[in-house]
């Protein structure tokens, strides 16, 4: 069993961080706010008030955050002070250093790189699954780095995870992410159209979603979402303003690869729209709203 810290204790790294605690790991857990450290306290962790008290005797440093700046901020310090430095001042050589977050590649291999000419083993390994993925330890993971630090790192994502594959060097991992991330927004906004049409048509909307489950159009989120996306609850799960992020994300991928994705950057304006309507707090299901204004009803 492994001392393990881990930072960012939110929708998803909440739970991920107690099936670690429940398979018999050491877990130091440390998030800027207070009721994540508390709830892993609860499910027999530690709480860390620093993230020199996280990572200072630690083995395995996990990181689990939203976005870049938030990563850049726990890894290379947020200033010069004593308090102010991040991952790399206080984590021992040797260290295995896996960041479940979704970030831009460039960042995910700079921290590798920066990791490395520290002693660290860096491995970017974001998740796909949604809030009960986590909560169920069954995550995707797709991870970039070294083959070796990917044995390493297995039987952690043995825990959190049920498919996980090395796919690259560092970075690689995000780039599976953001390909990822533009079937599920693809998904949301063409099931969202679905429930409107049917709805406007005057068809049982919830009976033909059922079957629609049960053909071709089957997918993981008309089975999890269904319900909640015809009972208009929207409460995350995955935040549209993480959804944009990750829009961003995966358009400047495709930029960088030099090729076109017409599907991706209109679903990227659709998730922008619901941003600018002011639903980035909402579950990206929440979609359906836009389409929903877009279609006067
Ligand atoms: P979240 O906002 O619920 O959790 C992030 C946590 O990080 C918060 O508790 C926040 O307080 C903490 N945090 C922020 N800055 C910090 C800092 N400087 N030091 C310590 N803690 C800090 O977000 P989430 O939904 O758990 O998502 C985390 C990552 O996982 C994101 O990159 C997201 O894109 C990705 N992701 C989310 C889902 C999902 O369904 N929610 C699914 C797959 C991937």
């Amino acid at each position: 069993m492994s001392r393990i810290a881990f930072i960012g204790l939110g929708i998803m790294g909440g739970p991920m961080a107690g099936h670690l605690v429940k398979a018999g790991h050491e877990v130091t857990g440390y998030d800027v706010a207070p009721a994540g450290v508390d709830k892993l306290v609860a499910a027999g962790g530690t709480g860390a008030a620093s993230i020199a008290e996280a990572v200072g005797e630690a083995e395995i440093v996990i990181t689990m955050l939203p976005q870049d700046e938030h990563v850049e901020s726990v890894i290379f310090g947020a200033g010069d002070g004593e308090a102010d430095g991040g991952v790399l001042r206080y984590a021992k050589p040797g260290v295995l250093l896996i960041d479940f977050s979704t970030i831009k590649p460039e960042t995910s291999a700079r921290v590798a790189e920066a990791g490395r000419a520290h002693g660290l083993r860096v491995l970017d390994a974001p998740v796909s699954g949604g809030e009960k993925g986590a909560v169920d330890g069954v995550l995707s993971i797709m991870v970039g780095g070294a083959a070796e630090d990917f044995e390493a790192a297995k039987p952690i994502f043995e825990i959190v995870g049920k498919t996980f594959e090395l796919v690259g060097g560092s970075g690689a991992g995000q780039y599976v992410k953001a390909a990822n991330q533009l079937i599920v927004g693809g998904t949301y906004a063409l099931v969202a159209e679905a429930i409107v049409l049917m709805e406007a048509a005057g068809v049982d909307a919830k009976a033909g979603i059922d079957v629609i489950a049960g053909g071709l159009a089957a997918s993981r989120i008309l089975d999890i979402k269904r319900d909640s996306m015809l009972a208009r609850q929207f409460q995350p799960g995955f935040r549209i303003d993480l959804h944009h992020k990750d829009m961003g994300i995966a358009t400047a991928a495709a930029r960088s690869a030099e090729v076109s994705l017409p599907m991706t950057g209109m679903v990227a304006q659709l998730i922008a729209a619901a941003r600018a309507k002011g639903y980035g707090s909402l579950d990206h299901s929440a979609l359906l709203k836009i389409v929903e204004d877009l279609s006067g009803r």
